[in-house]
């Protein structure tokens, strides 16, 4: 008999990793709460274009959606001064990301998931797992109890099932503060000619006073039924309500001709994940993919492309348990793998973030104006990049190097931040190759330590 699969909210990556099983015979169902139209969010996301072809779905073009290519970043300090902000460079169009209206993004993969014989109950909320002896054997929901040989967590960054799973798997519960913030998100007019605006899609660090903060407005045309908006995002530490993030808007529209004042679509405030992978992600019965394990960029929360590619190693890893026993030990291979091709790299990116976390404005500014920061570590917020980036050769290195000895404060943070991300390579070389619980929890604790003990306290 197929076994049956239960896939826990439509997280992209969860519903991906369903699809490629329907398609090779498992009985998998999606429990999700929205009704289906109201699944998606008012904006467009940038991802890979590639990723469409990695699951085997069917790209935005065949499926008749419309697409752009995103507009390259233009990175400010906190002081916004023009002299001093960094373009970032994207090879074309190998680096270069794709934007896509999020209900489309939906629509297409919801189909190609339905024609792959994944079956979808909309309407139904998930109250967290049902355990039996410490394996996770079905979810609790407002319509009843659902029973699988695997539930597989796409709930997202607040999952009601990760934070509800038995001590027993040492899996991270609640995320502390840090590690989700809180985006405005909304289509605002242009009054401007968007191809008279230089930088198009202006991203501000630190703009506001507060533990960390970030903004941005992207000038777009010919998209999503308007010829140009200025979408823009607010971002917070701290929950915000909409009208708190219009009155920062406000200020940005004083200094940002091309941002106007009517509001044409969106306006609200969503939590995102920006922290490093979870530490461990499966348990008898149960594995957490997508936001539900914290896969998304540190620095920007960009979990889609991850998410697709992610979807395939957890599918070949359940394929690979022939006997569809679905415990810890048979899926650590999907952990394993994952921390090998993705998190390796996703993890150390973190640092930056908690790095910004300890800047002052003067700091962050001084590394803008002194050129410490360049286009290279910029681009480790696009897709495809790693912390690698930040190693590189350029002749301007003993000038930024002399800058950064001239700001002993800023040394210090930055070298801190620097040996836990060297810290966190070597936890990684340590990794178990087979599942065992108690190594595990160990590593999996000193892991978590490494990035938290950086955290602001509240
Ligand atoms: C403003 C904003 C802009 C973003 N822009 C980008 C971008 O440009 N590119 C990018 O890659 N990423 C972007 N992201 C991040 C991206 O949204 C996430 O990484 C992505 O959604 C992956 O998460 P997920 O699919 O795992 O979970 P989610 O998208 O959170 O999906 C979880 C699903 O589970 C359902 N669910 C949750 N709890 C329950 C429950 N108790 N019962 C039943 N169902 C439940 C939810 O309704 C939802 O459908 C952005 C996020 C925000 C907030």
């Amino acid at each position: 008999m197929a076994k049956k699969i239960i896939i826990a909210g439509a997280g992209h990556a969860a519903m991906m990793c369903g699809a490629t099983l329907a398609k090779n015979g498992y009985d998998v169902t999606v429990y999700e709460r929205r009704k289906r139209d109201k699944i998606g969010y008012p904006w467009f996301d940038c991802v890979n274009p590639e990723i469409f072809g990695m699951v085997g779905a069917p790209t935005p073009e065949e499926a008749g959606i419309e697409w752009a290519w995103r507009n390259d970043i233009t990175f400010y300090g906190p002081n916004t001064d023009d002299d001093h902000k960094i373009f970032q460079h994207l090879k074309f169009p190998e680096e270069t990301e794709i934007i896509i209206d999020r209900y489309k993004l939906y629509d297409l993969m919801i189909d190609y998931a339905e024609n792959c014989g994944v079956k979808f109950e909309y309407g139904v909320n998930i109250k967290g797992p049902v355990v039996k002896k410490n394996r996770i054997i079905g979810i609790q929901t407002s319509k009843g109890k659902k029973m699988g040989d695997l539930i597989i967590d796409g709930c997202g960054a607040n999952s009601v099932l990760r934070n509800n799973l038995p001590d027993y798997w040492g899996i991270q519960k609640d995320p502390p503060r840090g590690d989700i913030i809180y985006l405005y998100r909304a289509y605002f007019d242009c009054p401007v000619d968007p191809d008279s605006v230089e930088d198009k899609y202006k991203c501000i660090f630190l703009p506001s006073d507060t533990d960390f903060n970030f903004c941005w407005t992207d000038v777009v045309k010919d998209f999503d039924g308007y010829d140009k908006f200025t979408d823009v995002l607010i971002a917070d530490i701290d929950p915000m309500t909409p009208s708190e993030a219009e009155r920062r808007a406000e200020d940005y529209q004083k200094k940002t001709p091309e941002l106007g004042r009517t509001r044409l679509k969106g306006g609200q405030v969503t939590p995102l994940t920006i922290r490093e992978p979870l530490s461990n992600l499966v348990a008898d019965g149960y594995v957490a993919i997508g936001d539900s394990a914290h896969m998304s960029m540190a620095v920007n929360g960009s979990g889609l492309s991850v998410g697709f590619e992610v979807s395939q190693i957890l599918a070949e890893a359940i394929m690979a348990d022939k006997k569809g026993e679905y415990t810890a030990k048979t899926l650590w291979p999907y952990a394993y793998n994952f921390w090998k091709k993705k998190g390796i790299n996703m993890a150390p990116i973190a640092f930056v973030k908690l790095l910004i976390f300890k800047l002052t404005h003067e700091q962050l500014d001084y590394a803008f104006d002194k050129g410490i920061l360049t286009w290279r570590e910029m681009s480790i917020t696009a897709d495809q990049h790693s912390i690698f980036q930040f190693l590189h050769w350029d002749w301007a290195l003993p000038k930024r190097g002399v800058a950064l000895v001239r700001n002993p404060a800023l040394l210090k943070t930055a070298a801190g931040a620097l040996i836990d991300a060297l810290g966190i390579f070597a936890l990684g070389a340590r990794l178990p190759k087979k599942y065992n619980r108690r190594k595990v929890i160990r590593w999996a604790k000193r892991y978590d330590w490494l990035f938290q003990h950086r955290l602001p306290k509240a």
